[in-house]
């Protein structure tokens, strides 16, 4: 370049001067990437990166069922459902049948922030109150309702100072390093359930407890035995409702179950989820009952311009295709235990490897400095995360402490993959920690 000459600002540089600083993006040098391909990205520069965190694209990058879909119904028609048309009505039947009884009642949104946001409103309206309980270290999304109780630290580091007033955080039922753990993890159920009765007790019943079914945010963790039943017991005691957050947990990625809630034995009041169900294309929904459904009149109409749109349901359809046609409930099952029992053999060759959480392909791989004290190994977890990009492996950190990695690859995931992944990350673990 001559002298004096200006080189043009990189593509970096530009993102970063046109987007809000709170709107981070993963890794300091960050690999551009231009396409994917089932469990894989590639980069401009022609490098592939095993994509290990992606829970937005169950079926793979660039499905071609998703893609062909939405563009032939974008060429055909595309408005809001105020319009009747096929789409819409035999996605919301179909999504329906997923849920059991009495979980007939659908709305379609864009989200998850929208729909856990919704599923509070829905809550709201339906007991007429305006308390929430919600669990510490859990994220709902960034919409006010659903930022209101959202308790990560991870995502925001003022979240206990900055709660509403209505928001009513109960502890987070961690089994591995909470307060309880192992067997005394049943405790957690008892002091929730006692937490919910003294805040009816002081005049604030609540409209709803909301919880993830799994804790996704906190490191892929499931909850205690029983604990969602306890709990969702103690809160319809005092006439509120179960509120079961799936946006991560649902849609088949724990494998032997669909949805998180059935891994505890229950049957939420209200269901949001969102994620997986659009492959990438925007697409969330709450579903409840039609009786409950029938109380968010008190609230007006309920309207949402995309929600439901014909392209979004038939991307909504087309994916419940991809799963029936690639097995991939069962595939998550089968490929989940194989790939945590590999992780589990690396636990005991590479003591920084505390655990290994997890259920089918929503695992958590925890770090931790010493076994004992289960001293959080942070900085360690950002040094593997880097070192496993350079060696082609797309892989990001979890949880309170930031010291579990979120394994939450395409259900598409081959074993090849998953033999790559934990090479990779024996490799990086062998080298210096
Ligand atoms: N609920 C949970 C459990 C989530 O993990 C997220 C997103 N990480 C949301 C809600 C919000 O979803 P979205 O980003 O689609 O708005």
């Amino acid at each position: 370049t001559a002298p004096g000459a200006r080189t043009a600002p990189s593509l970096l540089a530009r993102r970063e001067a046109s987007f809000a600083e709170v709107q981070e993006h993963y890794y300091d040098a960050p690999p551009q990437i231009e396409r994917g391909w089932r469990e894989h990205l590639v980069g401009t520069d022609g490098r592939v990166y095993l994509d290990m965190v992606n829970n937005v694209t169950p079926l793979g990058h660039g499905h071609p069922g998703v893609a062909d879909a939405v563009a032939r119904q974008l060429r055909r028609l595309n408005t809001n459902s105020r319009f009747h048309y096929a789409a819409v009505v035999e996605f919301s039947e179909r999504l329906a049948a997923l849920l059991p009884e009495p979980l007939d009642t659908v709305f379609l949104v864009n989200s998850g922030s929208e729909a856990a946001d919704l599923a509070i409103r829905v809550a709201l309206a339906a007991t007429g109150r305006r308390d929430v309980v919600s669990v510490l270290e859990s994220y709902h999304g960034w919409t006010y309702g659903s930022d209101a109780v959202s308790t990560s630290i991870a995502d925001n580091p003022n979240a206990l100072a900055t709660r509403p007033d209505w928001v009513h955080p109960i502890e987070a039922p961690n089994p591995y390093r909470g307060r309880y753990r192992g067997a005394d993890a049943a405790r957690y159920a008892p002091e929730a359930a006692a937490a919910i009765r003294e805040l009816a007790a002081a005049g604030r019943p609540p409209a709803a407890f909301i919880a993830e079914t799994f804790t996704g945010n906190a490191g892929g963790i499931p909850l205690p035995d029983g604990y969602l039943a306890e709990v969702y017991a103690a809160v319809r005691a005092e006439g509120g409702l179960a509120i079961a957050d799936e946006v991560q947990a649902g849609y088949g990625r724990l494998g032997e179950w669909f949805w998180g809630f059935e891994q505890q034995g229950v049957v939420p009041d209200v269901v949001a989820v969102a994620k997986a169900m659009g492959n990438g294309h925007p697409l969330g929904a709450v579903i409840t009952s039609r009786e409950i459904a029938a109380r968010f009149r008190t609230q007006g109409y309920f309207f949402s311009s995309t929600g439901g749109s014909p392209a979004s349901s038939v991307a909504g359809l087309a994916v419940l295709d991809g799963y029936a046609e690639e097995g991939l409930q069962q595939h998550a099952a089968e490929t989940g235990a194989y790939l945590k029992g590999l992780l589990e053999e690396l636990q005991t060759r590479h003591p920084l490897i505390g655990t290994v959480h997890g259920l089918g392909l929503y695992l958590g791989v925890e770090f931790v400095r010493d076994r004992e004290t289960l001293e959080p190994a942070t900085e360690e977890t950002a040094a593997i995360c880097d070192r496993l990009l350079e060696l082609g492996v797309v892989m990001q950190p979890t949880g309170d402490h930031q010291n579990v990695l979120k394994t939450k690859p395409p259900l598409v995931i081959t074993r090849e993959s998953c033999d790559f992944f934990v090479a990779m990350l024996d490799r990086v673990l062998a080298e210096g920690w």
